[in-house]
């Protein structure tokens, strides 16, 4: 399948776009909709491109949108037969539909990515089912992810790769580019909206539409006082055929404390094992990953090699979190 037939009848097709400025520079992929049931990824890509192509045209580089899951998009499903997000450490056995998105998927990225002679970045959009502030997980790998997560304004969450396998973002890595994710709950109207103000932040770290400063305003929704860098320090994974049920009234970037009941899981609690941040409670009812706590790290990500972005801002000094408390919040 090359396209998919959006709710407003649109069909919608793999590549959703490329805008190249006059000179030569960084490439950002924008991934949307690898989650089927997550659209908002995709009409963020899409209206990205429309400011690229009228108020705010590229000048060096290069930005290029894809959708991810076609099939699942149009089924408007997470996905149809396997997630097409965790299928990335090899590629897979059988010819079901996540294995040719896969292989589509795969075949544009690696082309798109090794034509390209300069830094290169790819971003996988994501929306979660609860509601959730935008945070960033930048892969660990070379710098250039991590320098662009810091100018996106919201909090940054490390080490998920200790507890995720099989993303895109793994693959992407693994073949020498930085790569990372912006995730974010909100009605899809809203969503969009972050997620396309996110990557037009990215856009101007990496010099692809002008020098950028750095991002003073928060995205809007994160909340105050959540520290600028998170590691996530535990995952409750819910076993095979288990039942799970939230507690009701959890959004990730919720302060829990050590022993705090969580869930229910074949009816027992299930509590938190430290005092943290919990992330990505899980209320929809696909997935094995019930939630994350994720705690301040005690020293600077292990992957915050050097990189270079033209308008980078300077990184927190080792071992701080840049707080938002004193940032003023943007409203929409
Ligand atoms: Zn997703």
């Amino acid at each position: 399948m090359a396209s998919f037939v959006s709710s407003e009848g649109l069909e919608v097709p793999r590549l959703l776009g490329r805008v190249s400025g006059p000179r030569p520079g960084a490439l950002l992929i924008a991934v949307g909709g690898i989650h089927g049931n997550e659209p908002a990824g995709v009409l963020a890509i899409q209206q990205v491109l429309g400011l690229l192509e009228s108020r705010i045209p590229p000048v060096h580089g290069t930005f290029l949108g894809l959708a991810g899951n076609l099939a699942a998009l149009a089924a408007g499903r997470r996905f149809l037969d396997r997630d097409l997000n965790r299928i990335w450490d090899d590629p897979p056995a059988g010819a079901d539909a996540e294995a040719r998105e896969r292989e589509a998927l795969e075949r544009i990225l690696r082309t798109e990515l090794e034509r390209h002679d300069g830094p290169a970045l790819v971003i996988d959009c994501h929306t979660s089912s609860g509601p959730c502030p935008p945070f960033s997980l930048p892969w660990p790998g070379p710098g250039l992810a991590l320098k662009v997560a810091r100018t996106l304004g919201a909090p940054l969450i490390t080490g998920f790769e200790r507890h995720l396998e099989g993303l895109l973002l793994g693959w992407v890595t693994r073949h020498g580019y930085p790569a990372m994710a912006v995730e974010l709950g909100a009605p899809v109207d809203e969503a969009a909206a972050v997620l396309a103000e996110a990557l037009l932040r990215a856009l101007g770290a990496l010099g692809i539409t002008g020098p950028a400063g750095p991002s003073r305003e928060t995205l809007p929704g994160v909340p105050e006082g959540v520290p600028g860098e998170l590691e996530v320090a535990h995952r409750h994974r819910i076993p095979p055929g288990a039942s799970f049920t939230m507690l009701p009234g959890f959004a990730t970037f919720d302060r829990v404390t050590a022993g705090q009941p969580l869930a229910h899981q074949n009816g027992e609690l299930v509590r938190s094992p430290l005092d943290g941040w919990i992330l990505l409670p899980k209320y929809q009812p696909e997935g094995e990953d019930g939630f994350f706590v994720a705690t301040v790290p005690d020293r600077p990500p292990s992957h915050d090699r050097d990189g270079t972005i033209p308008g980078s801002r300077r990184r927190t000094p080792p071992g701080r979190a840049h707080p938002f408390r004193n940032t003023p919040r943007h409203r929409q």
